[in-house]
């Protein structure tokens, strides 16, 4: 594990991140935060309300370990406290995702897990195993920001790198910049299968 040194290196991972975000489509309506952990346990994170889908170099800001802002403009992400819930609850997590997407607002709609088995997309998760498993929790979509932050604390399972919550969206973490994206992207593949297979499992709408 290989955290960045620098403002300026974390902020260039940030900034990578948000352009394969905006690209799939899954920061749309200034939705969607990244923050990416320093080796001091310091975090680069999104500005809240920024069009994340366009490059800024002024939209992010740099926070202690202990929240207080050290440099930057504008206030941290409205779900920073989520972000520092991961980080909190995962020691080697160093890059964390937050997006809203169709599918994963699907995903989480119905059931309190999400549950994939026997999935080759499973080994972007870091699970190998012939025909495992892979359980991820829904959660309800809290308005109450530091209740949800505990709720994440006590719910995640650090071998399953996400947690959705329900009507909003997926957080997923990796160790780097490199691995969250692997993450995201593998989530949101599964939650389109979920759907396109379950589709495909309903009888026709039209008739014989
Ligand atoms: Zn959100």
């Amino acid at each position: 594990m290989s955290r960045p040194t620098s403002f300026q290196a974390g902020a260039a991972a940030v900034a990578t991140l948000k352009a394969r975000l905006a690209a799939a489509g899954w920061l749309r309506a200034t939705s969607g935060n990244v923050s990416v952990r320093l080796s001091d346990d310091s975090l680069v994170i999104t500005a809240s309300g920024s069009d994340k889908q366009v490059a800024h170099d002024d939209d992010l800001l740099w926070l202690a370990a202990t929240g207080r802002i050290r440099s930057g403009t504008g206030r941290p992400s409205a779900e920073t406290a989520i972000h520092q819930a991961v980080y909190g609850a995962v020691p080697e997590a160093g890059a964390v995702v937050h997006v809203h997407t169709v599918f994963n607002n699907l995903a989480g709609q119905q059931d309190d897990r999400v549950i994939v088995t026997d999935h080759e997309m499973l080994k972007a998760l870091g699970h190998w195993d012939e025909g495992g498993t892979v359980s991820l929790p829904v959660l309800p979509n809290l308005a109450d920001l530091d209740r949800l932050a505990d709720l994440v604390t006590r719910q995640l399972d650090p071998a399953v790198p996400g947690i959705l919550l329900r009507r909003h969206g997926l957080y997923a973490w990796g160790q780097d910049a490199a691995a969250v994206l692997r993450h995201v992207e593998a989530w949101e593949f599964l939650f389109e299968w979920i759907y396109y297979r379950d589709l495909a499992r309903m009888p026709t709408l039209v008739g014989p």
